[in-house]
């Protein structure tokens, strides 16, 4: 699933080839996928002719979430879920059958744009495409309820975070709620940096630990946006370009492997619903 970085990949990748582009038209698959959901305050509208004629005047990220800002006070809520992609492709290209939605815009100045259209694919069909009036977005649960951005907090408050309800380490930090923008691959990272065992509770580690893993957990979220993310499953960009963080993973996906530290075997283990990848030798639960 995208994580921060790749969420934060796509949304330049949609602000290079869409931001201040006006909408012409919106057609989809079927009528209408279950992708696609508008709030009740502007049915009965369709989806087509709520968003033609708007232009879009910003894109902005939020944990795994993106926001298509569009004139006229609405935003566009993109969640990828699991194999959400966007592509920007030229509008001859073959239509896909998991091309969900298409984007047409009206022509500009700027030609080498012109001619090409933004398709929204999603073979398992998770991601969500929702349209809202801007005041109600906010007020939403799903979003209400967000925790911190890891960038945005200091090593102090991320400790306060830790200690404030203690509860098992990896969990907390899938849990959108607690920090968001973290899944299973940054998570895993992490704490194997952070030589933190998955299972220890937030409140374990010294201050001076918990500090280290929130630097840790920064550091690999920068790289990762520079590297324009990790692709190990169907993950690439707006443009079709995989990313190449996947070639710097240390404990996730590398069961079996030998901890390039200590040289025992990576393990994986579910804990929570999920599985946690962690070398047993260097992080222990004491
Ligand atoms: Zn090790």
């Amino acid at each position: 699933m995208p994580e921060l970085p790749e969420v934060e990949t796509v949304a330049r990748g949609l602000r290079e080839t869409i931001l201040g582009r006006t909408i012409a038209r919106v057609e989809h698959s079927q009528a209408p996928p279950a992708s696609i959901e508008i709030s009740a305050s502007l049915r009965p509208h369709s989806f087509d002719h709520l968003l033609s004629g708007r232009k879009i005047e910003d894109i902005t990220r939020r944990g795994k979430n993106l926001f298509v800002r569009l004139s006229g006070g609405l935003t566009l809520w993109v969640h990828l879920k699991m194999t959400g992609h966007f592509f920007w492709v030229p509008s001859t290209e073959p239509v896909d059958k998991h091309d969900l939605v298409r984007f047409d815009f009206k022509p500009s100045g700027k030609s080498s744009r012109n001619g090409y259209q933004l398709r929204f694919n999603d073979y398992r069909r998770f991601g969500r495409l929702r349209l809202f009036p801007d005041d109600e977005l906010y007020t939403h649960p799903a979003l209400a309820g967000l925790g911190p951005e890891p960038f945005d907090i200091t090593s102090e408050e991320f400790v306060d975070l830790c200690r404030r309800r203690p509860r098992m380490i990896k969990p907390a930090l899938l849990d959108q709620t607690f920090l968001a923008g973290l899944g299973n691959i940054y998570a895993d990272e992490s704490l194997y940096f952070a030589r933190i065992h998955p299972r220890r509770s937030t409140d374990a580690p010294s201050k001076a630990k918990l500090t280290e893993l929130h630097g840790h957990i920064r550091r690999l979220l920068r790289k990762a946006i520079k590297l324009m993310g990790t692709s190990v499953d169907s993950y690439v960009g707006v443009n079709g370009q995989a990313g190449s963080f996947q070639k710097y993973l240390r404990a996730y996906n590398n069961e079996g492997n030998p901890c390039v530290r200590c040289g025992s075997k990576i393990v994986r283990e579910k804990i929570g619903s999920r599985s946690a990848h962690y070398c047993p030798r260097c992080q222990k639960l004491r």
